[in-house]
């Protein structure tokens, strides 16, 4: 028989304190969570925001449904893919007109990596973080196959050496402000006067970046940018991705894919392609108008939010549940891999365990959602939009039952797509 472990009161007492003093808590009726469930998983497929349901209704039965072919026109369709653009970039610190929502993140990778090669031609080198994520590092292989450029893996905080003996050389370099798997979050800034001082361009993943945490691409002078829709966005499985280039590229951007709806006047039905002026160039083909306008929506949960405040809440709760896997978690073979230095850290913590497959099965039995990276990583996304401090001591104290009890498979089968 399992008993719940004798709850230290002081952690239980400080979750409930810091909960009625958060200023963000209204935030969480802007989703629907499931009751009964601990979801920490925000960070890979964010929840669903109460908006999204009478907002996709209407975009398909008035808008589809009714006013068919004219919703282009009638209901902003064609605009969608820059309207929720700039909204976005509102969120990253872009100044409208130079953000673009569509396509998935890996499309926007190739077209971002691909457009910053062409923008630094005489330069041979592609520099990515051996860490990156895998479609980044795929993509970045996939380019330089392309374009006969070599690719060079430099986890970021070797790059300053490195560039002070190739950066010469460097095109682009293409790195995430997130250690995806650790929580780890790098110094945006720093290395991105670094590659710039070396004549590169800086693009960035902003996958677990944006709506996490302030961003300022314009104010510190990112190149391009991407990232994805359905993690803190929480636009939705598979989300529209956006891409992100500094207006002072844009003149001279050419992207990989020149589809239609790029054109200077894509209803001239021209016999060759001509770019639009500004980010609209880097449009495609038609918009998943029916994702889009999900995306939209969920947007709307970050209405008159100060992402200052989220990011400050956000530190609120990785530190609180780095205390509880202290007292909880560390003396049953946990190890903290998230850095302990707030100014390191994103919106996640990541624990170390040998079974930490066989516990996140557990934990999810119980009510607790959370996700884990081969072999030995389970990751725990916050988001301070709806995560609270007792959400993250319930996940500790279920963490710590399941393990002091041996409660769980060490060794279950791998399951399922684990994103
Ligand atoms: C989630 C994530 C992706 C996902 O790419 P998709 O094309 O949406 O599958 C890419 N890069 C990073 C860094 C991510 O975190």
């Amino acid at each position: 028989m399992t008993t719940a472990p004798p709850a230290p009161a002081e952690l239980r007492a400080r979750a409930a304190q810091l909960d009625s003093d958060d200023p963000l808590a209204p935030l969480r009726a802007r989703f629907l969570l499931p009751p009964d469930v601990v979801y920490l998983d925000g960070n890979s497929l964010g929840p669903l925001p109460a908006a999204v349901p009478a907002a996709l209704d209407d975009v398909v039965r008035r808008q589809w449904g009714t006013g068919l072919i004219g919703s282009w026109n009638d209901n902003g369709w064609w605009e969608a893919p820059l309207r929720i653009g700039d909204t976005i970039g509102a969120l990253i610190g872009a100044a409208p007109g130079q953000t673009v929502a569509g396509d998935s993140t890996s499309v926007q990778l190739f077209t971002a990596l691909d457009a910053a090669a062409e923008l630094r031609p005489d330069r041979p080198l592609l520099v990515t973080d051996p860490g990156h994520f895998p479609t980044d590092r795929y993509l970045a292989d996939a380019v330089a196959g392309c374009r006969d450029l070599e690719v060079r893996r430099v986890p970021p905080a070797d790059l300053p050496r490195f560039l002070a003996a190739e950066g010469h050389r460097v095109a682009v370099v293409s790195y995430s402000p997130v250690d995806f798997r650790t929580g780890e979050l790098y110094d945006m800034r720093a290395l991105t006067a670094a590659v710039h001082e070396a004549g590169a361009l800086a693009l960035w993943d902003l996958c677990h970046a944006a709506g996490a945490l302030p961003l300022d691409v314009d104010a510190i002078g990112v190149d391009l940018a991407v990232g994805c829709g359905y993690k803190f966005l929480s636009g939705g499985p598979g989300a529209p991705a956006f891409l992100y280039v500094a207006q002072r590229h844009h003149p001279a951007l050419r992207t990989p894919l020149p589809g239609w709806t790029g054109h200077a006047d894509p209803f001239a039905l021209a016999p060759g392609y001509a770019p639009a002026p500004g980010i609209a160039r880097a449009r495609i083909g038609t918009p998943p108008i029916l994702s889009l306008l999900a995306l939209e929506a969920a947007l709307t949960a970050f209405d008159g939010v100060d992402l200052a405040d989220v990011r400050a809440k956000s530190l609120s709760l990785t530190g609180f549940f780095l205390t509880c896997a202290e007292t909880l978690l560390t003396p049953l073979g946990f190890t903290p891999v998230t850095p302990a230095d707030p100014a390191r850290r994103a919106s996640q913590v990541t624990l170390r365990h040998p079974h930490a497959r066989g516990l996140v099965a557990a934990l999810a039995a119980q009510g607790v959602l959370a996700d884990m990276r081969a072999p030995d990583l389970l990751r725990f996304g916050v988001n301070a939009l709806f995560t609270t401090h007792q959400d993250l001591l319930t996940a500790a104290q279920h963490l710590h039952t399941l393990t002091r009890d041996a409660a769980y498979d060490p060794a279950p089968p791998a399951t399922g797509p684990v994103t």
